[in-house]
């Protein structure tokens, strides 16, 4: 490898199998062409060792993951992905790392069918910045301005997973199940794009966001935008097997507890990473909405509904108030600094 040449060479440049790609990687720009009565959709995130990931991170995983949260934010949006650039800062070439990196970035491309049609290659902390570019139509894109009082509130999948996951990582706990450990910290390294899912609901949903930051934050930012608030049914939160047996254990309840706080809930409202979708639709579409998600074999919970009165209220089952603690369980200042 004898630079930055070879190595774009090498590792990104790879025969295109989208038609609207006139030019890919290997000249300035590229040059793409949006279907006609569609829109371009355009988002971009940032990976930096140390903030984001753990230094000693598998590759495969950093490759997986950078594309991952990008079609996150495009399945949020329900648009379809096409296209991404990939502006990579490496401390040095590592031929074997970027065969890692690269297998677990085109698993993930190759199965939702975007192409890389260019990027950036720099010297420097290791960092990872992909920008994905998706279609949809404007009136059918989700918003997360729409939410309607009255509506319905779904997520895909379960929560709390992924904070369950780093919880345990860095405590180094391993009192759960080996199996249930395994699954939960693929659900943090692995998280699964609700593209597919998002692309069904399409003309059924009314607002949308993606949990990158926990329930709490994301579905506030929704409730915020929209000038309307929101009553969770707290015994209605989708936990996963695993999440419910670990969190069971003695050693990773009394690692989780702060004060009255239910450590479940906290990390099922608070903890970031899961990537699950949480939308909202009108009481009359539930039926169809359900029959999209079981379509997809989309694990889906229906949580709460959105209220005229602004704010978030979590109820139990008796109808009592929780008041989440949720600093408790800040995801940045669980993880290790810059
Ligand atoms: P320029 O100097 O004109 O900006 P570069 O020399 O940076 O171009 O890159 C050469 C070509 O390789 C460009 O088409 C660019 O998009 C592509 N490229 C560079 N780095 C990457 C990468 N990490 N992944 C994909 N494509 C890349
Ligand atoms: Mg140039």
């Amino acid at each position: 490898m004898r630079g930055e040449f070879d190595l774009i060479d090498t590792f990104f440049k790879r025969p295109l199998q989208r038609g609207d790609v006139l030019l890919g990687v290997g000249d300035d720009a590229a040059m793409l062409r949006v279907p006609p009565g569609q829109e371009l959709l355009v988002s971009i995130d940032t990976l930096v060792a140390g903030v984001h990931f753990f230094p000693d991170v598998d590759p495969r995983t950093l490759g997986y993951r950078a594309l991952a949260v990008n079609l996150s934010d495009l399945a949020a949006m329900g648009a379809e992905p096409a296209w991404a650039t990939l502006a990579l800062t490496l401390p040095a070439i590592d031929t074997s790392w970027l065969a890692r990196f690269c297998e677990g970035f085109y698993t993930l491309a190759r199965d939702y069918n975007v192409a890389l049609v260019g990027g950036n290659t720099t010297r420097g902390p290791l960092s990872i910045t992909v920008q994905i570019h998706g279609f949809a139509r404007a009136d059918l894109v989700f918003r997360r301005a729409a939410a309607k009082v009255g509506d319905l509130i779904y997520v895909t999948g379960a929560l709390g997973d992924a904070g369950l996951a780093l919880h345990l990582m860095q405590s180094g706990i391993a009192e759960c199940s080996e199996a249930h450990r395994a699954y939960l910290r693929a659900r943090l390294d692995c998280p699964t794009p609700r593209v597919r899912e998002a692309l069904g609901l399409r003309a059924l949903v009314h607002a949308a966001i993606d949990l990158s930051d926990g329930l709490y934050a994301d579905l506030g930012h929704m409730l915020a935008a929209s000038g309307v608030g929101a009553t969770i049914q707290l015994a209605e939160l989708p936990q996963s097997e695993a999440f419910q047996a670990c969190i069971q254990a003695p050693s990773v309840a009394s690692m989780l507890k702060v004060e009255d706080a239910l450590p479940w809930a906290e990390l099922m409202l608070s903890a970031g990473d899961d990537y699950e979708l949480c939308f909202t639709v009108a009481p009359g579409r539930a039926a169809a909405v359900e029959a999209v998600l079981k379509e997809f074999y989309c694990r889906y919970a229906r949580i709460g509904v959105i209220d005229a009165e602004p704010g978030f209220r979590c109820v139990h089952e008796d109808g009592a108030l929780y008041h989440p603690h949720r600093s408790g369980y800040d995801h940045f200042s669980a993880m290790p600094s810059a």
